[in-house]
């Protein structure tokens, strides 16, 4: 964990503007570009971050490895990690708190328009590699981020200011839609985007490597090629959860209605994917 300034982020303002602008967001209406240029816009006394890099993934866990499964992200194979680090960072708050009468602050585990990634980078965590995603170093990239923004000056920790992809450019070249230019993901062509934050149809090309590659949720491809997971950092045990039959059965034997879909999904990630989302899935994947 390190800790950032609450600034606005000026670097980024004229990037996400672009972005934006050219209709990347219109799949993810929960962002919005003034809200994630400035931390202040998600708590307004913000003037520290506290930034935590939460490891998730185990060796064991690789998505379609059980005989005939489809292939869930690793992300979504533990439990839902909101219930398990805002807890735990609003435990540390109170402990502040205690210490510090008068001190306010917010938690932020992909549930308010920060920039995370930044945030980290700018806690001297990482950097954001070439698929976007933050890379610690010899730890890898599997791990959650998560926020503690507070109304106290801290002394920050020094922000990462170079990036070690070097030349490499495994990422690109292995996402199967075209979804990466280095630094920047088009969400309009990633199969998350299909899988997990929307409902909307796929255009063909994506729909048809969907089918291809039989990502049901999530997909790691950019993950798994990247040099800097080779020895990451295994998980906290605590986010590993236990098996569970979507990783295991066979893809004709998923569960398809909705309470059975709720069953297999209570208490963990992916139970933000809506049961009918899920079942269009299948469909695209297995149906002829
Ligand atoms: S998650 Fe998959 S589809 Fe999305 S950018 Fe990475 S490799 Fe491409
Ligand atoms: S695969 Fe290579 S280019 Fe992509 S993030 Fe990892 S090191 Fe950077």
């Amino acid at each position: 964990m390190g800790f950032a300034a609450c600034d606005p982020f000026d670097q980024e303002r004229e990037r996400l503007e672009a972005w934006f602008g050219e209709g990347r967001g219109r799949l993810l209406p929960y962002l919005h570009p003034g809200a994630l240029g400035d931390p202040r816009s998600v708590f307004p006394g913000a003037r520290t971050a506290l930034v935590g890099f939460f490891p998730y993934a185990r060796p064991e866990a690789v998505p379609g490895a059980a005989p005939g499964s489809l292939k869930l992200s690793r992300y979504l194979w533990g439990p839902d990690y909101h219930m398990l680090l805002k807890p735990r960072l609003a435990r540390l708050l109170e402990a502040a708190q205690a210490r510090w009468p008068g001190l306010e602050g917010r938690i932020c585990v992909d549930t308010a328009p920060l920039l995370e990634r930044q945030m980290a980078v700018r806690a001297g965590l990482g950097w954001q590699g070439k698929h976007t995603l933050l890379i610690a170093g010899k730890d890898g990239s599997w791990g959650f981020l998560g926020v503690l923004l507070l109304s106290v000056e801290l002394p920050p920790d020094a922000p990462f200011t170079t990036d070690h992809c070097g030349t490499c450019t495994a990422c690109l070249e292995v996402c199967p839609t075209g979804a990466l230019v280095p630094f920047r993901l088009d969400p309009a062509r990633c199969l998350t985007t299909y899988t997990v934050e929307t409902e909307a149809e796929p255009p063909l090309e994506v729909a048809a490597t969907l089918k291809a590659s039989r990502w049901a949720a999530g997909c790691d491809l950019c993950q798994e090629v990247c040099p800097w997971n080779r020895a990451p950092l295994w998980g906290d045990p605590a986010l590993w959860g236990g098996p569970s039959p979507l990783h295991t059965l066979p893809a004709d034997r998923l569960p398809r209605g909705a309470a059975q879909w709720r069953k297999a999904t209570r208490r963990t990630a992916l139970r933000r994917v809506r049961d009918r989302h899920w079942r269009a899935t299948l469909a695209r994947i297995l149906e002829a």
